[in-house]
């Protein structure tokens, strides 16, 4: 039986990529053993990406865009999911090479996908999304390093970003000292709420770095790489860490061996795409336990599917606050 649903489409044409609004069937979903009713996606930097076309994530077309999806499994020929099993997705190619979640339906390889965490509904798993998800990921790396709540301050970068904020509120309900680092003044309330001890201008970072500065943070998560990384990096205290998951300033690193070599600083490359299931079900096992949902709820808000395209501009010029939760229609 043939099922229609609606989606965005991303089409390349002579002018470069289109993205639509179309009524599909099921005969536009790419192969997988899983098909998912979506309930929910969220509006990532990369779908912001995506969606214009503002760098080259889509790698195939036609697609649908959306790296991350909660929804209900409908039709399953895995041995894992069943009809009716509620899941998550984030990642694989999703949304770059493989239709993903800006849609009614998704049918996707059934390895990729995550039993929903029993404490989350989809909504709150969407809340979370590949940004929540990356903080998690950025936040275990430190821990994994040693870093504990007294080994000293924690410099977030983008803190009123999306994953900035969940980096904040996670480490703050750790017992961490945060400081956010952000060019929204005016957001230093949100921040503070979240968990932040206090906030920093990120114009402190933005200049070139030095090879070694004062020692002033334990460790740090950085969304943005280029010079605020390098700048980051050169006031890591001896023998701290940094997980680096972004690249929101540049993808460039103007740093030198200094950082590394003098004071013993380790550099974390987070990825959360490829992630081994494993380390992905922990991370979603753990902020399941450690995120505080009300401060989730506070950090997110909820547009509609029509609303995606004004979003995806607005989040790469740096207007959105936290995260953004994508309702499929029915
Ligand atoms: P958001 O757009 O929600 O947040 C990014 C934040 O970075 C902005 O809100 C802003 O925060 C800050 N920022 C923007 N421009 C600059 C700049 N020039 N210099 C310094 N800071 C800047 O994006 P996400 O939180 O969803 O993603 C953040 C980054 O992490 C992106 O580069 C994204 O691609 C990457 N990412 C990587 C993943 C991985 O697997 N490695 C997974 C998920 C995300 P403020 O206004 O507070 O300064």
């Amino acid at each position: 039986m043939s099922r229609t649903f609606t989606a965005y489409l991303i089409s390349k044409t002579d002018d470069g990529q289109v993205t639509e609004l179309k009524q599909l069937t099921d005969a536009d979903l790419m192969d997988g053993d899983v098909t998912v009713k979506v309930e929910y996606s969220a509006l990532n930097y990369k779908d912001g990406l995506a969606m214009t076309g503002k760098a080259p994530v889509v790698r195939r077309f036609p697609l649908i865009p959306g790296i991350d999806f909660s929804g209900t499994v409908v039709d399953s020929d895995h041995g894992s999911f069943m009809p009716g099993d509620k899941v998550v997705l984030n990642g694989f190619g999703v949304g770059e090479v493989h239709s993903g979640g800006f849609a009614g339906l998704a049918r996707v390889n059934g390895d990729w996908l995550v039993p929903l965490p029993k404490g989350l509904t989809p909504r709150q798993a969407m809340a979370i999304g590949t940004a929540g998800y990356t903080a998690m990921l950025c936040v275990m790396a430190l821990e994994n390093h040693g870093l504990k709540p007294d080994s000293g301050e924690i410099l977030v970068t983008g803190a009123s970003g999306g994953v900035g904020s969940v980096a904040v509120a996670l480490l703050g309900r750790l017992g961490y000292r945060v400081i956010g680092s952000t060019g929204r003044s005016e957001e230093r309330d949100y921040l503070v709420g979240l968990g932040a001890s206090d906030i920093i201008d990120r114009k402190n970072f933005s200049g070139k770095a030095r090879p070694l500065g004062k020692e002033l943070w334990a460790g740090a998560i950085d969304v943005a790489g280029g010079n605020t990384l390098a700048n980051l990096l050169s006031q890591i205290c001896y023998g701290g860490a940094v997980a680096a998951c972004g690249l929101a300033d540049s993808m460039g690193l103007p740093t030198s061996v200094a950082p590394f070599i003098l004071r013993g600083v380790t550099l974390y490359g987070i990825d959360s795409v490829m992630a081994p299931l494993e380390k992905r079900r922990k991370a979603w096992h753990r902020l399941e336990r450690d995120l505080d949902l009300d401060l989730l709820e506070t950090m997110s808000h909820e547009i509609g599917f029509d609303e995606l395209p004004t979003a995806a501009e607005a989040i790469l010029a740096g207007r959105i606050r936290g995260r953004t939760i994508v309702k499929i229609p029915d």
